[in-house]
């Protein structure tokens, strides 16, 4: 095809428009090879660069849940500042969303990370972050070191209900004292007989009230930081746990967070996911697909925010005319909107390569960076074009505004991933050597 199009700008005698049309017929002939004739499902730009047919019968599936068992109740639940995870859990886990690329094993659907990705795009329909971020939590944050390190037992006992929707998963890696620094972290679990007694805590837990169990990282040895930490499957009804509080947040309102304190917790040591000592490894291996699920999980959001801002400002008047008439509003919309575009084809690489098996820690780290950067320009630049408008809490961009502050912090902070980016460049100062 390539070389037809190449034909065409060879011939000298077609004049500009011509070549023009000829162009775009051909480019309209390849669009259509590839997308349905009428189209079944919900599709966004670029879809067909990447997403098959199962993958947009999925999105499309996914969709439906949104719109009946979801999307109605958001407002509700953003107000309470909590959301029934395990209602909606049992209704994405009955069909099949909160396995998809685990094993069939397991109770999941075994398909490869692109799927994923699907999901992740298709919960940004959901008229707030809160709830796919706690989503996100269970299958993409708190589950993958289990399902691809943890013994047959444990993914039985964790993960085929994490999968079904029965269990309701956390993450406890932060703690109040060791956030950006995972290697600081100070909560122990020492082995006592067969046994680990566990004290310390975590902050910032999403899900961290409702949570059945958590996959907590804990030192379980003396020795170098990397090398001395496990992860854990640690059920949260167990005797010294205290969930303190439910945090009051800036944005996510409808997504619980909790401080969880152990005292003296007692779990089988058979609990530890893979290795004793390889837990921050598995971590680091776990935050990749916290990074790409959460640079995923903004860019309908971006978009929405755009499309409302492009319908408000059309209808707006002012000075006797629409503000998005005005040429830097829509020259700013039509940058952010290219801006989003080149986010996605980032993103869209990065994916293809890890479902190909390939390690993407500078491309996952360059996703999540530009995703909470630029989630705060979309959000910050669009509002200001609603005036008083965006400033209530009548309309979805102030929630947005709020809610997607926190990509640039959560999983991470700019800087971290900077420092990433920086290792991989091997631009990172490296500490002194101290002489012995
Ligand atoms: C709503 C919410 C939900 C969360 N959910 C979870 C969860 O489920 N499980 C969990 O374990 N954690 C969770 N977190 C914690 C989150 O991952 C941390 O907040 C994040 O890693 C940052 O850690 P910190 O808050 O301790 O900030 P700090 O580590 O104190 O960092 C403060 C700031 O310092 C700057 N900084 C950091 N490193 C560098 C550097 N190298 N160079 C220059 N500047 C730097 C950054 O600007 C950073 O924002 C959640 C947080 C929030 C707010």
């Amino acid at each position: 095809m390539l070389r037809y199009v190449f034909s065409i700008l060879a011939k000298p005698r077609l004049v500009d428009t011509d070549l023009l049309l000829c162009l775009i017929s051909t480019s309209n002939t390849i669009r259509r090879q590839n997308v349905h004739s009428t189209p079944l499902y919900n599709t966004l730009p670029g879809d067909d660069i990447l997403y098959k047919e199962e993958h947009l019968q999925m999105k499309d599936s996914l969709r439906k849940i949104i719109d009946n068992d979801i999307n109605p109740y958001v407002d509700e639940w953003e107000q309470e500042g909590f959301f029934p995870a395990h209602t909606v859990f049992k209704k994405l886990g009955k069909a099949g969303f909160l396995g998809v690329t685990k094993s069939t094993e397991y109770g999941g659907l075994g398909l490869d990370y692109t799927f994923s990705l699907a999901m992740a795009e298709e919960l940004g329909y959901i008229n707030c972050g809160g709830i796919p971020m706690a989503i996100g939590v269970q299958t993409d944050m708190a589950t993958p070191a289990l399902a691809r390190f943890g013994s047959d037992k444990l993914k039985k006992e964790f993960l085929t209900p994490s999968i079904q929707g029965d269990y309701v998963a956390c993450l406890g890696v932060s703690e109040t004292e060791a956030g950006s620094d995972v290697a600081s972290i100070q909560t122990r679990a020492e082995k006592r007989g067969g046994d680990l007694i566990i004290n310390g805590g975590k902050m910032w837990i999403t899900n961290g009230t409702q949570a059945d169990w958590m996959c907590l990282l804990a030192n379980t040895r003396q020795g170098l930081p990397h090398q001395n930490k496990s992860l854990i499957c640690l059920p949260m009804d167990l005797p010294g746990i205290q969930i303190t509080k439910k945090i009051d947040k800036l944005g996510m309102r409808s997504s619980d967070t909790a401080q969880v304190f152990f005292e003296d917790v007692r779990v089988p040591q058979t609990n530890i996911i893979g290795e004793e000592g390889q837990g921050f490894t598995y971590q680091m291996l776990q935050f990749q697909e916290e990074r790409l699920w959460g640079a995923a999980a903004t860019l309908v959001p971006m978009e929405t925010v755009i499309q409302e801002t492009v319908k408000y400002t059309r209808d707006r008047k002012i000075f006797g005319q629409s503000v998005l008439s005005n040429q830097c509003v829509h020259f700013t919309l039509a940058e952010l909107e290219t801006e989003v575009e080149l986010l996605r084809s980032l993103l869209y690489r990065t994916v293809l390569l890890y479902s190909q098996g390939n390690n993407v820690t500078k491309q996952a780290s360059m996703c999540k960076l530009k995703a909470g950067r630029l989630a705060r320009q979309v959000t910050d630049k669009c509002l200001q074009f609603w005036g008083g408008m965006g400033y209530t809490n009548e309309v979805l961009i102030s929630r947005f505004f709020r809610d997607m502050r926190l990509i640039s912090i959560g999983g991470g902070a700019d800087e971290v991933m900077l420092s990433i980016i920086c290792k991989f460049m091997d631009t990172l100062p490296r500490p002194p050597k101290v002489n012995s």
